[in-house]
């Protein structure tokens, strides 16, 4: 599985609609202070599910959403999408014949978020679930390192670093379906 694009529109400082083509295994973002780097890595955890509106750098989950600047009014939704290269099926479950699956997530001013799956409405935790074990997306995402994530996996309580190799050797996708049977 690999990230093949990221759109956003009205996301942040990206009111425009916006597309940001990978054709490589590896990317870098770069540019200067303030351009809006962090804001494509929130873009990826937010349509992954991120639901903690501090996980984003925000207050509010609505500070997502384009808040104006000197020369733009306000807009009154948000919304990012990501395409995955899935040729060779690592997305499983009812969307592993895809080769091409895509996540979507909106969110409008005055409602809740909505998110879409090769364009279904679907529940945040159909989305949780497409990616558990793959590394994006839940608490132990270890595909997205950012500023600081090295040191805190070095400082991290045995616990926390059992979540991170769970994680990384797929039984995370099993203890979450048992935890949920569990609950049921
Ligand atoms: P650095 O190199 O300092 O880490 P960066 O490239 O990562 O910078 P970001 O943090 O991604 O920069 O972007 C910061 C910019 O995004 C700021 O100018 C901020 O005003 C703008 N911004 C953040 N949220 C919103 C929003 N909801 N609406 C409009 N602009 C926003
Ligand atoms: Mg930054």
């Amino acid at each position: 599985m690999r990230l093949s694009s990221i759109r956003l529109a009205g996301f942040k400082s990206f009111v425009d609609p916006t597309t940001i083509v990978l054709d490589s295994n590896l990317s870098a973002v770069v540019g200067p202070n303030g351009c809006g780097k962090s804001n494509v890595i929130d873009a990826v955890r937010w349509v992954t599910g991120e639901s903690s509106a501090r996980q984003l750098r925000g207050e509010a989950l609505e500070d997502v959403i384009f808040n104006g600047s000197r020369a733009r009014k306000p807009v009154g939704r948000a919304s990012v999408e990501l395409k995955f290269d899935n040729s060779e099926g690592t997305l499983g479950g009812e969307y592993g014949a895809f080769s091409e699956i895509s996540i979507k997530r909106e969110l409008a001013r005055d409602g809740g978020s909505r998110y879409f799956i090769n364009g279904a409405k679907s529940r945040r935790r159909d989305v949780i679930d497409l990616f558990l074990g793959t590394g994006l997306g839940g608490r132990s995402n270890y595909a997205v390192i950012e500023q600081g994530a090295v040191n805190r996996l070095i400082e991290a309580r045995p616990e926390e670093m059992r979540q991170v190799l769970e994680e990384a050797a797929g039984i995370s996708k099993y203890k979450e379906r048992r935890r949920e049977t569990e609950n049921r």
